[in-house]
């Protein structure tokens, strides 16, 4: 049941994002009883299991040197009810997989990873993922109704959501009291596990929304679905600097748009035929009818008239995706990069209080300044969520040592602004060692006692969420001279997988 074949591990070596870290052996379990029987053999043998979807996850929480356990493929059963309006969807279906399903009856998954091609039900719910249009319909976790679970005793259970049970942890009220003093105040959080949605619910399932894998394996998602809006339309406003645009944004937020993205110019200057403007920012409206959504984005754009330098309006959904193509194509280039510019997700996913979202892009370039690293800047304006893909010079000495400082300096903005590391992509173990610093020492505790319930033997990706002793965020790189070695011809396939995010390829095919 492991495979333990060279190639095949090194197929497994690398995720999206930075590292590159060979398992010991790969697992690819077929059904409920394979998971079931590899965690009673990790319990045994004191293996650690690292669940992994289709691998696209940023931090590093999909790799790791145990089993990786690949559930991208067995788990593919699909049903919708569309009178309930539901899924039921295995932990290998992606987001798309579930929208073409609940399309033909007018239903979908509001929110949308860009990465909604490749995501995986499973992967989705363990990061507690999120897309543009988290800021009208909330992350993943507002859309799980139940989620069947393997725990780390190998017990099978279906935990739904309103069973008022806190399963294997229970918080005092001074732990509530803790937490709601101690969490931060953004729009979005997958940074740890969610113990202030847990205290307000009292619903185990917050606590295993966002868990990355460390405390139970998901074999199957039931998912809400929502009606389609009617009708869209949408609007590009550039400005000629970072101040107009921030002040823009709770203007634009007021008219609760279905998203709100930010391009920097340090991202658009990848684009071919962006416009030129110090930021653009994108808005989507979706209402009931075409003369509303677009009387939003005539009110969006009246009450901007003195700020922006450069306004296109859609007024459907033909016009949005021309106008967003700029957004699509944005990725890929950055991805295309040489080495003297390779794209690096080391600080990629911070979030703050929507007030700060200014400060935060002017702290961001200023902090890649001092460091000699160019940053392409670009997110979620309407919840103050911010991508940044690091671009350092890899064929220049002391690159990793720059980039160590990036993230040092990244880390303490984001502290002073009452931020989190992370909007959507985890903790992984990119984060796991900063943690501390964003919640305090009292919530870290809660955070090992979470995880000490749930899987008192640690076989559960150890070292996500919850630090490795020596932990660090540039050890393991897949990029420059101490790279694991791994055969030349699947380190250039898993490349080519990144670069064009081919992320839905069978892993096992890299081997072959
Ligand atoms: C081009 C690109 C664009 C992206 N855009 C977005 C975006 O818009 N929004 C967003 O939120 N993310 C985005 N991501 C990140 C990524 O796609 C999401 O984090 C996604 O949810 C990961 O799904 P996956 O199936 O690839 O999971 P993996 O990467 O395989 O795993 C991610 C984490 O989940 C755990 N996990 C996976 N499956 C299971 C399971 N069945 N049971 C328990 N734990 C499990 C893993 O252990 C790991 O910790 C993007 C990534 C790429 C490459």
């Amino acid at each position: 049941m492991l495979l333990t074949d060279a190639r095949v591990r090194a197929a497994y070596a690398e995720g999206a994002g930075i590292y590159r870290i060979l398992p010991t052996a790969v697992a690819i379990p077929e059904n409920q009883d394979d998971v079931v029987a590899l965690v009673h053999q990790a319990r045994e043998s004191h293996l650690a299991l690292i669940p992994r979807g289709a691998g696209s996850g940023m931090p590093g929480g999909n790799v790791g040197n145990g089993v990786i356990v690949d559930l991208s493929a067995g788990f593919s059963d699909l049903v919708i009810d569309p009178h309930r309006r539901t899924a039921r969807a295995g932990a290998s279906v992606s987001w798309a997989e579930v929208n073409d399903a609940a399309k033909p009856y007018g239903l979908r998954l509001p929110p949308d990873p860009s990465s909604g091609a490749f995501a995986t039900s499973g992967g989705m719910v363990a990061t507690n993922a999120a897309g543009p249009r988290t800021v009208r319909y909330g992350s993943i976790r507002s859309w799980v109704e139940a989620v069947e679970v393997v725990e780390a005793d190998g017990t099978v259970r279906l935990v739904k959501r309103g069973a008022e049970n806190g399963g294997k942890f229970a918080l005092t009220a001074a732990c509530r009291r803790l937490i709601a003093d101690r969490f931060p105040k953004t729009r979005k959080n997958s940074s740890g596990y969610a113990l202030d949605r847990f205290a307000e619910s009292g619903g185990e399932i917050d606590l295993l929304i966002g868990s990355e894998g460390t405390l139970a394996i998901i074999t199957q998602v039931h998912w809400r679905l929502d009606p389609i809006p009617p009708d869209v339309a949408g609007a590009a406003l550039g400005f000629a600097d970072l101040e107009s645009m921030a002040d823009a944004v709770p203007h634009l937020v007021s008219l609760q748009p279905s998203a709100l993205e930010l391009l920097d110019e340090s991202l658009l200057q990848f684009v071919p035929d962006a416009p030129k403007v110090a930021c653009l920012l994108l808005v989507e409206v979706e209402r009931e009818t075409a003369a509303a959504a677009r009387g939003v984005v005539d009110d969006a754009v009246r009450g901007l008239k003195q700020a922006v330098t450069h306004v296109e309006t859609a007024v459907n959904r033909a016009g949005l995706e021309q106008l967003w193509s700029v957004r699509r194509e944005a990725s890929p280039a950055l991805s295309r990069l040489p080495p003297t510019q390779r794209s690096l997700q080391l600080v990629e996913d911070g979030c703050v209080p929507l007030n700060a979202l200014g400060a935060y892009v002017a702290g961001l370039r200023a902090v890649a300044d001092r460091r000699g690293i160019p940053v392409a800047i670009f997110g979620h304006a309407g919840d103050g969520h911010v991508h940044v893909n690091a671009l350092p010079d890899t064929t220049r000495d002391g690159w990793r040592d720059a980039l160590r400082g990036l993230f040092d300096d990244v880390t303490d903005l984001l502290i002073r602004l009452h931020g989190v590391p992370s909007g959507e992509h985890g903790v992984g173990r990119l984060r796991a060692g900063i943690l501390e610093r964003f919640y305090g020492p009292e919530v870290m505790q809660l955070f090992r006692d979470v995880k000490r319930a749930y899987d008192p033997l640690s076989i559960l990706n150890p070292g996500v969420i919850i630090p490795a002793t020596d932990w660090s965020p540039v050890a393991a790189l897949k990029v420059g001279a101490g790279a694991a070695v791994i055969p030349e011809d699947i380190a250039t396939r898993l490349r080519e997988v990144e670069r064009s995010a081919a992320w839905a390829t069978p892993k096992l095919e890299l081997a072959h």
